[in-house]
């Protein structure tokens, strides 16, 4: 049996993070078999559905590298399909049309309730006997009234449900237009999926689905229901807690592979192991190690794993990734200096590419003004001869590297008797604005000479203006 899985999101907001675990999971069970996976875009709910929630989806889906073997399929271009399966399943008399009003339905609902009984729909279309002509009827399934139905989860293990307490299902509404568990099973079929993989929030629509499924003499997929992920207060993750849009992590500077390396974490585990390859992923993973409880989304976790995969990956990628986040920023990459240099600098110390990009700020284009606890620590007159000769030093040195320039700030220190860090800090805050930068000599090869002659001058005027109390 060849595995098909699929990826079913409704186009209706952003393509949310916990969504994109689902897409992983069924992506990686299809890779792991060496079978297909499909998207499926179920956007039968007209007004709901917008052209750009399904641009973020597949915007979002390419940039993280889940491909899909076939799709986008599009649920509303087959809907000729579902009315061909509805009216069969009408004809074989496994679906009739209901004429109740809003009023019925309401009044059986309070009955049931007054009665401590569940709110069921009884079935009282069922023979056919009610049909009218002044009402649009819906049309419901013939769920079996006796007998059970066992779900054996891939996940959560077995569940059984017993047909008694299952409604007769609204298959299309009085419309015509059909309902997501209707075309679901539909599409499911026709698809050929082998394994359903969704969220929990699902599991109690599949014993229904089952038995569509058996009545479209159709054997019913296998399922794996994934626990909800929630938020540090163990409610189920939401904008309240932070970004949920996937492509905001793109904004933000994470790697594709170590957010997907973090969901697949995120309620899937093998030993201790945090770190995995996309290939590593592929080969390991299977439902079987798939947690049965709530998974907790944790920002700071994914902050190290996207800082542990920055520092593994190739620097060219590295280097074209910190030049957009840059133009994001309106600095010109070209203006300043080759984009590697930087990486290497910045790598280390930047959990994402955007804080790599912000540290990097001050190579590629000048900052308003110094950061005032840096200048207010730094920049005061007792440096100011320090900063004078270092000027002078860095003006006439005759190659201008990393290990030159800070020979010429440690030699400069030397001859003033200064500790190093006496001029290095006064330096560090006139070339970059802050206190904290990489090694002098690497912040000067990478602010160049230039440059770091005009901010020094810059300095030494803020240090004038100050010593003269203005
Ligand atoms: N469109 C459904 C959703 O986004 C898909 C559910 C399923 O996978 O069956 O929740």
């Amino acid at each position: 049996m060849t595995v098909r899985t699929r990826f079913a999101p409704s186009p209706t907001g952003h393509l949310h993070i916990g969504s994109v675990r689902t897409a992983l999971y069924a992506w990686l069970l299809a890779r792991h078999h060496g079978g297909e996976y499909i998207l499926r875009i179920e956007d039968t709910d007209r007004e709901r559905s917008t052209q750009e929630a399904i641009d973020a989806i597949l915007d979002g889906l390419s940039w993280l590298g889940i491909d899909a073997d076939e799709g986008p399929v599009y649920q509303s271009r087959r809907f000729d399909r579902h009315a061909e399966v509805l009216q069969r399943l009408l004809d074989q008399d496994l679906a009739y049309r209901c004429y109740c009003s809003r009023e019925e339905i309401d009044a059986m609902r309070a009955e049931a309730q007054a009665k401590g009984l569940k709110p069921r729909y009884d079935g009282r279309c069922r023979d056919g006997s009610r049909a009218r002509d002044d009402v649009a009827p819906v049309v419901r399934f013939k769920n079996p009234l006796e007998g059970q139905v066992v779900v054996d989860d891939l996940v959560k293990g077995r569940i059984t449900f017993n047909n008694a307490e299952l409604d007769d299902l609204i298959l299309a509404r009085s419309d015509g237009s059909p309902t997501y568990n209707f075309v679901v099973v539909v599409d499911d079929t026709d698809m050929r999926i082998s394994h359903v993989v969704r969220g929990d929030d699902h599991l109690n629509n599949t014993p229904r689905q089952i038995n569509l499924f058996r009545a479209l003499r159709t054997e019913p997929p296998a399922f794996a229901h994934l626990p909800m992920i929630h938020g540090p207060d163990d409610t189920k993750l939401s904008k309240r807690h932070g970004a949920v849009d996937v492509l905001e992590y793109r904004k933000m500077g994470f790697l594709p592979e170590a957010l997907l390396n973090y969901l697949l974490r995120l309620g899937w585990s093998r030993g201790d192991q945090e770190i995995f390859t996309l290939d590593e992923m592929i080969d390991l993973f299977g439902l079987e190690a798939v947690s049965r409880s709530a998974a907790r989304f944790d920002p700071l976790k994914l902050l190290w794993v996207n800082h542990q995969h920055i520092q593994s990956v190739d620097a060219g990628r590295l280097a074209e990734l910190l030049a957009s986040q840059l133009r994001a920023q309106g600095l010109d990459p070209a203006n300043g200096p080759p984009l590697p240099l930087t990486v290497k600098a910045l790598s280390e110390r930047s959990q994402t590419v955007l804080e790599m990009a912000e540290r990097a700020n001050c190579y590629y284009g000048e900052f308003e003004e110094f950061d005032a606890k840096s200048a207010k620590a730094h920049l005061r007159p007792v440096a100011r001869n320090a900063l004078a000769a270092v000027r002078e030093t860095l003006e006439i040195l005759e190659t201008w590297t990393e290990e030159s320039a800070q020979a010429a700030v440690e030699t400069v220190a030397d001859r003033l008797e200064l500790k190093l860090g006496k001029v290095a800090q006064p330096l560090r805050v006139a070339l970059t604005a802050k206190a904290a930068s990489p090694g002098i000599g690497t912040t000067l090869m990478l602010v160049g000479r230039e440059r770091a002659l005009l901010r020094i001058d810059r300095a030494l005027a803020y240090i004038d203006a100050r010593a003269a109390g203005q």
